[in-house]
């Protein structure tokens, strides 16, 4: 096998930030860039495997974003290959991001250090990291040397030096001297033909256009001159150049075309939001919804596509990576979507009606995400008598991709003005590492101040990234509560944590908001928000978050007009959903009959069931809904929903079926 770069992910709407993978010839994978929200989710998509994997390299400022895929993927590989080291470019910026995870790892312990790449060297590959700045702000930024690997063993030599077939061969190909049964000491380099020429490949990761001009000005071919200790001098010759571009750069700059100038025989690689398309890269889900459109069209919107808006100018040449991911102009990229339709600003605004409460399944698996659901995030949104408000029940990563996916730039920037608050259930890495990246944008979109509800950690891991990168999160725009105040009666709560809490922040609010303690973790949620409706009506609505059936939250949320309810596991599972104190489909059922919920949303499901769970044998107390990603919930359509069920089990068993005859 050759050793070969794939682009793994690019700035679109499910990824936004870019990174790629190195494979050398005996399979060691190195990743290399920004592993921003859905970058797990994006090795799924693709087959992507993490086995082998020997390290991780973070370019760039290591702002939250560009990193807030790490976590989520480490926790998934630590079951099954665990990673020691962290190589980012900013050495002590790496460090405290590592220390930051600990409000939400103290389940799944990760073991990490940061390791500093200028030192970086292994039997396949040698990293050095070159920092650029422009305006106090650093980027890091890789020179990647494949080291030179052994020549082909020619068994012709071989056998003119006496050596026997047999072991002996493998001891010479594999680098150790043998005697022959004559006596004659063979060395390796006697019976391999050439090396292949060294490969280096270069990874510029240029937020602004002042890191451009600082790359345009480095001194590369120094340091790539430059011999290091046990190498031999190498000529500058750079096979490939990767250019992660900030937004703000411009492509066309006289900077950027100087540095490409100088290198003439590479290949460029550009990664920038104008030369790459946002097509929907998560192709399975697009035809789940598509299947499911067809039963239930009201409740699944098109998603947001969107072409580059320019092709790639020379002296770049747009060149196909990969069928989905790559760097290249539009016409080049194979894709499912919405095939023969025109680019759309998307639809949904339709679904959205301003008249009664609707309920938007965001993320709707458990733990990691998968090619159909995403981890957890709900947004229920109200009518006001000035417009529409909204919340989001958790928010996983990411959370705010899937709002720009669903709703279109416009689209989004509409939500973010809606969304008043986010509550987090608790502490669990699939409820809420979507949150930083969502306060940011919601904070540029809005002026005053996001209301999070929460438990403390939430709030002590927000602090740790304010002081790391106070840019990234403003906390003194976030009015935080903990969760533990609107605790209501004793249940599983704590008699003294009826605390005395400011008023103006229940009036800030625009809802009542009781709690109890769920039957999962230690400091998790289910709570029961009121609304007042502009009718005079009141909007009742549960949230579960992860828990184990809970006869207190039955008794808060009595009456709701919609229970939103974890449901796991099916029923066969019980065991399973005993011991990780979840709930069966079964048991969220019945909470909802204790309840008297009007209306059960079902939701979290376990990725054993990636796109519908079995339905038989099931006994509704009400109108229920099991989730997808992306749905639309109009409360009076609830029924119709539940209706549905069967025909979207055909449908989806169709699904199934044609993909089992493509494989
Ligand atoms: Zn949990």
């Amino acid at each position: 096998m050759q050793p070969a770069i794939t682009v793994l992910t690019h700035s679109c709407s499910d990824v936004r930030h870019p990174s790629v993978l190195l494979q050398t010839k005996d399979g060691k994978r190195y990743i290399f860039g920004q592993l921003g929200e859905g970058f797990q989710r994006s090795l799924v998509q693709h087959k992507t495997k993490s086995t082998k994997l020997s390290g991780i390299f973070l370019s760039g400022s290591l702002r939250w974003s560009q990193v807030s895929g790490l976590p989520g993927y480490l926790l998934s590989l630590a079951e099954v290959h665990k990673i020691s080291e962290i190589h980012g470019g900013l050495y002590e910026k790496t460090n405290r991001m590592i220390a930051s995870w600990k409000h939400f790892t103290f389940h799944t312990p990760l073991d990490l250090s940061p390791a500093s790449p200028s030192s970086f060297r292994d039997e396949n590959i040698s990293v050095e990291s070159v920092i650029l700045g422009s305006n106090g702000s650093e980027s890091a930024s890789f020179i990647v040397q494949l080291l030179p690997s052994r020549g082909k063993f020619l068994v012709s030599k071989a056998k003119a030096l006496g050596v026997p077939a047999g072991a002996m061969y493998g001891k010479l190909s594999s680098g150790e001297s043998v005697v022959t049964p004559e006596g004659r000491k063979v060395e390796p380099h006697e019976v391999v033909g050439p090396s292949p020429t060294p490969c280096r490949v270069l990874i510029l990761d240029l937020p602004t256009q002042g890191h451009v001009q600082a790359a345009s000005n480095h001194k590369w071919d120094l340091q790539l001159k430059r011999k290091r200790d046990g190498e031999s001098e190498y000529d500058v010759n750079v096979s490939g150049i990767y250019y992660f571009l900030g937004s703000d750069v411009n492509v066309n700059s006289a900077d950027l075309a100087s540095i490409a100038a100088k290198y003439p025989n590479a290949h460029h690689f550009v990664s920038h939001p104008s030369t790459s398309p946002d097509y929907m890269t998560l192709t399975k889900l697009l035809k789940l919804q598509n299947a499911l459109r067809q039963v239930i069209p009201d409740s699944v919107p098109r998603p947001y596509e969107a072409k580059a808006q320019a092709l790639l100018p020379a002296p770049f040449i747009p060149v196909k990576q990969n069928d989905v991911t790559g760097y290249a102009t539009s016409d080049s990229v194979k894709y499912v979507a919405n095939e023969g339709e025109e680019e759309n600003e998307c639809s949904p605004k339709n679904n959205l009606k301003d008249t009664e409460p609707t309920v938007v399944t965001l993320g709707t698996g458990s733990s990691a995400p998968s090619n159909y659901r995403n981890v957890s995030s709900t947004l229920v949104r109200v009518p006001t008598t000035n417009g529409a408000r909204a919340l989001l029940f958790d928010c996983g990563e990411g959370a705010l991709n899937t709002l720009k996916r669903l709703y279109g730039p416009d689209g989004l920037r509409k939500r973010l003005h809606e969304i008043d608050t986010v509550y987090i259930s608790h502490m669990h890495a699939d409820h809420h590492l979507g949150l930083l990246t969502f306060i940011r944008h919601w904070q540029a979109e809005n002026k005053g101040s996001l209301n999070l509800l929460g438990p403390a950690a939430i709030y002590k891991f927000a602090s740790a990234w304010e002081s790391i990168d106070v840019e990234e999160v403003d906390l003194n725009r976030l009015n935080f509560v903990d969760l533990e105040s609107f605790i209501v009666g004793s249940g599983y709560s704590n008699k003294d944590s009826d605390r005395n809490l400011p008023t103006e922040i229940f009036q800030n609010l625009g809802f009542s908001l009781q709690t109890c303690r769920a039957v999962h973790c230690d400091r998790s949620y289910s709570c029961v928000l009121d609304y007042d409706l502009p009718d005079g009506e009141t909007f009742r609505v549960a949230y579960s978050g992860d828990t184990r059936p809970n006869k207190y939250f039955a008794q808060l949320a009595r009456n709701c007009n919609v229970l939103i309810h974890e449901a796991t596991h099916e029923d066969e599972l019980l065991d399973d959903a005993i011991a990780k104190r979840h709930s069966t489909i079964s048991e969220a059922l019945g909470v909802g009959r204790d309840m008297m919920a009007e209306n059960i949303v079902l939701t979290h499901f376990s990725q054993r069931y990636p796109r519908l769970a079995s339905v038989q044998n099931l006994n509704f107390p009400a109108p229920t809904c099991f989730a997808f990603d992306g749905l639309h919930i109009a409360v009076s359509g609830m029924r119709k929903l539940q209706e549905s069920i069967g025909a979207i089990s055909d449908v989806i068993a169709r699904l199934d079926l044609e993909e089992e005859g493509s494989k």
